[in-house]
Parts: structure tokens; C-alpha cells; sequence
């Protein structure tokens, strides 16, 4: 087969998942290589809200096929519990399983004909003449070649440094530390977020209970760094309202990563052939975390417009130029980069001009206003 009409994607997370669909429902053959033999394995988010062109794109009905749950109350704790705000919103979070969501999406890629090669790791980009024209992968000891005339790199945060690739992510990568527990008796009809003033910035703790006794717990340092979050035990500490819902449960999964909330990084495509997407380019929404919907659908877009590069001469200096052009002039990308300005930045200044506990429970009135 000739490979300018092939594709291989790096990673079967929601970006390389929306990148494969946009590429074969325009005629492209795709491979995708997963380092893990169970697409789905590393969990990462567990809450979505619907989308109508998400939708669009994976059939009516998926949002319900995947939803444990539907949510539409929040509570927000100030950092010393004495003042709390409640919100009603009107798209609710529907909680699911991350095995369920990535297991429904392969299954849908493959049915499109999407080859998905599972225990299989990208070592490193094969290039020629400055372009990237496959990569080489191993399962186990044997290692293979997939040549391809784009490759889609969507290994999430640590995507690119896992191919020898150097990136500079300072500012945008956020330390998170997730637990899935059971046993859990708090309520289970809302979602909470607790603020922490720690030293080096805003710590949130979240608690999304998924039901028959089950609930996700994040600590998130918002405030920037790829570590350092602080731990459970030393939040509880400080939170007795948090450490209240945490009695009694054991933890089922433990998971400790990043999620790159600080903003988004361009160029789509570095180089000719190879085309980035999802957290390895930071495509979350600063607010509320909302990256799996941003990564697929910035994804989908990118596989997409790639397939017509492809098919109108590959990789050459003004298909990039349109592409790249295209990609940023997107709506998807476009209400991201609107989001995280106007929101994010917006949150995050308030935040910044905090300087304790008692400062935020004296503005905390003005400070709900942005808390939706
Ligand atoms: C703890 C946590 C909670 C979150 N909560 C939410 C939430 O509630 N709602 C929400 O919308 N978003 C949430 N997010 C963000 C969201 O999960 C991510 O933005 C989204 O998963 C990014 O998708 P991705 O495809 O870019 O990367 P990933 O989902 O990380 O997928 C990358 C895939 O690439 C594979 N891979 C990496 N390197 C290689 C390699 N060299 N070879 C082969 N395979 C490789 C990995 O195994 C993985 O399967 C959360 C993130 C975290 C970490």
C-alpha cells in the first residue's frame, strides 16, 4: 500500500481516537499503536457533558450507551469550609467509566476500519529528508516499522518525551493526583470542589461520586508545575469537611499524572508529516477541566484537514501553511483559546490576589460570582 494514503496515530486516548475517525471517514488507511494491551487502561477523566457535535460525530444515543450517572448540582468549599456556594447547571456532568468510553470509541474506529495494534509502544519518529515518514514501535522485544505519510502524535502529556521528543511544557502541565474509591456514604447528588491556599498556589480538592458507593477524589495544584501536588492525607488535614467524605472508603485505583491546563502550544504540525493533538498540545479547557471533549473534537478536526493535505499532495510548504491557517481559524479551537482567556485567566487572577483563608471567606461573595 502506497503510505502517503496511510497514517499511523500514537495513542488511543480521546485525541488519537477523534484524529482517526476525521482521517478514515476521508478515505485515509490509519494504524494506531497503544502502548497498553487494554485501549483505556491508564484512567484519567471520569466526567463529560454532552455535546451536540460530539454526537454528531459518534452517533445519537452515546453520551447514554456511556452514562453511569447524571449530575447537575455543584458545591464549592472556600479553603476554610465556613463558605460554601451551590450551583445548578442546566447541561449536567454525566460520570461514566474512562475503560467504558475509550472501549466504545475503539470499537467504533475499528468498525470504520481503524487498525488498532494494542501493547504496542512508539520508540521513535522514522524522518527522511526533514520529514516524518513513519515511526518504528516495539511490542515486547520485537520491534516494527509502520511508514506513513502523516503521524499523528497523541500520547497525552508525556506523549512526546516518551519518543525522544523535547518540549517545552513549563506553565501548562498541572500536578493531579486521582484516587477511585469505594465505600463512600457522602452525597452523592452533587460534585465539590474544595480550595487550598497552599504556598505555592491554589490546590482544589474534588470529590465526583459515581454512585453504589463509588466516587472519584482529585487534588489538582492549579497553580502550575508537573508535581508537587500535596497529599491526601496532608489535604485532610487541613479539610475537615473533606477529610468527613474520605472515612471509611478504600481506594481502588491510584493514579498520580498531569493535566495540562495552562494553556495550548502550536504549531498543529512541527514538521512536515507530523501532526500533534489533545494534552500533548494542552487542548483542555482551563476551566472545569474539559479535555476529553476539546481533545477528541481538536482531533477529529485535525485528522480531518490532514486527510486533505494528504490527498492534494501531501505535506508540501503551502498545504502546511493552509493547514496550520485552517486549524487555528477552527471554531473548536478558537471557543478553546476564547475559553481559557476570558475564564480561566479570569479565575486565576482573582485566585492570585488572594492571601489567605480568611481573605477568601471576606471576598468569597465576589469570588462565587465566578465559580458557575
Ligand atoms: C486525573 C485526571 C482527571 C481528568 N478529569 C477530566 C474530566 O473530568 N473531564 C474531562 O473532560 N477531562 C478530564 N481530564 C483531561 C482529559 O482526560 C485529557 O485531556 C484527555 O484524556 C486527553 O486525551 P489525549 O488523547 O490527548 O491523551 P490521553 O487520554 O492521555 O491518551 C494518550 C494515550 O497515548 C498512549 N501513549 C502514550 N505514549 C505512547 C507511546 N509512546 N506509544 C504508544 N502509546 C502511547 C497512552 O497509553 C494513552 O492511552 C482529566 C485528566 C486527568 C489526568
Amino acid at each position: 500500500m502506497d503510505s502517503s494514503e496511510h497514517a499511523v496515530v500514537v495513542g488511543a486516548g480521546p485525541a488519537g481516537l477523534g484524529a482517526s475517525l476525521g482521517l478514515v471517514r476521508h478515505g485515509i488507511h490509519v494504524t494506531m499503536v497503544e502502548q497498553h494491551d487494554l485501549p483505556g487502561t491508564p484512567r484519567r477523566g471520569e466526567t463529560i457533558r454532552t455535546d451536540p457535535h460530539m454526537e454528531e460525530i459518534l452517533g445519537r444515543g452515546f453520551f447514554d450507551k456511556i452514562a453511569l450517572r447524571r449530575v447537575n448540582r455543584r458545591r464549592y468549599y472556600s479553603h476554610s469550609g465556613l463558605c460554601h456556594v451551590d450551583r445548578t447547571i442546566s447541561n449536567p456532568n454525566i460520570i461514566f467509566s474512562w475503560p467504558d468510553l475509550i472501549g466504545h470509541l475503539a470499537e467504533i474506529a475499528r468498525r470504520e476500519g481503524v487498525v488498532i495494534r494494542t501493547g504496542m509502544r512508539a520508540l521513535r519518529l522514522v524522518t527522511r529528508a526533514g520529514s516524518t515518514v513513519g515511526i518504528e514501535a516495539a511490542h515486547g522485544s520485537a520491534q516494527e516499522s509502520f511508514p506513513a505519510g502523516t503521524v499523528f502524535l497523541c500520547g497525552g502529556c508525556r506523549g512526546a518525551e516518551s519518543l525522544g521528543m523535547a518540549q517545552d511544557r513549563s506553565g501548562m502541565d498541572m500536578a493531579v493526583h486521582k484516587r477511585l474509591v469505594s465505600g463512600y456514604d457522602g452525597p452523592d447528588d452533587r460534585l465539590e470542589y474544595h480550595f487550598h491556599l497552599a504556598p505555592a498556589g491554589l490546590v482544589v480538592g474534588a470529590m465526583f461520586p459515581r454512585g453504589q458507593g463509588e466516587a472519584e477524589l482529585i487534588l489538582m495544584n492549579t497553580s502550575g508545575g508537573s508535581t508537587g501536588v500535596i497529599s491526601f492525607d496532608e489535604f485532610c488535614g487541613h479539610h475537615p469537611s473533606f477529610a468527613r467524605l474520605m472515612e471509611g472508603v478504600q481506594t481502588s485505583y491510584d493514579l498520580e499524572t498531569c493535566i495540562p491546563m495552562g494553556g495550548m502550544r502550536f504549531p498543529f504540525s512541527p514538521g512536515p508529516g507530523l501532526v500533534l493533538a489533545g494534552d500533548a498540545l494542552g487542548h483542555v479547557q482551563g476551566r472545569g477541566g474539559s479535555g476529553i471533549r476539546t481533545s477528541f473534537l481538536i482531533g477529529h478536526t485535525a485528522g480531518s484537514l490532514s486527510a486533505r493535505a494528504m490527498r492534494a499532495g501531501g505535506w508540501t510548504k503551502e498545504n502546511r501553511r493552509a493547514f496550520e491557517k485552517e486549524l487555528r481559524r477552527h471554531p473548536h479551537v478558537r471557543s478553546l483559546r476564547l475559553h481559557n482567556l476570558v475564564y480561566a485567566g479570569l479565575r486565576s487572577r482573582i485566585f492570585r490576589r488572594i492571601r489567605s483563608p480568611e481573605h477568601m471567606d471576606s471576598v468569597w461573595n465576589l469570588l462565587s460570582v465566578a465559580l458557575r
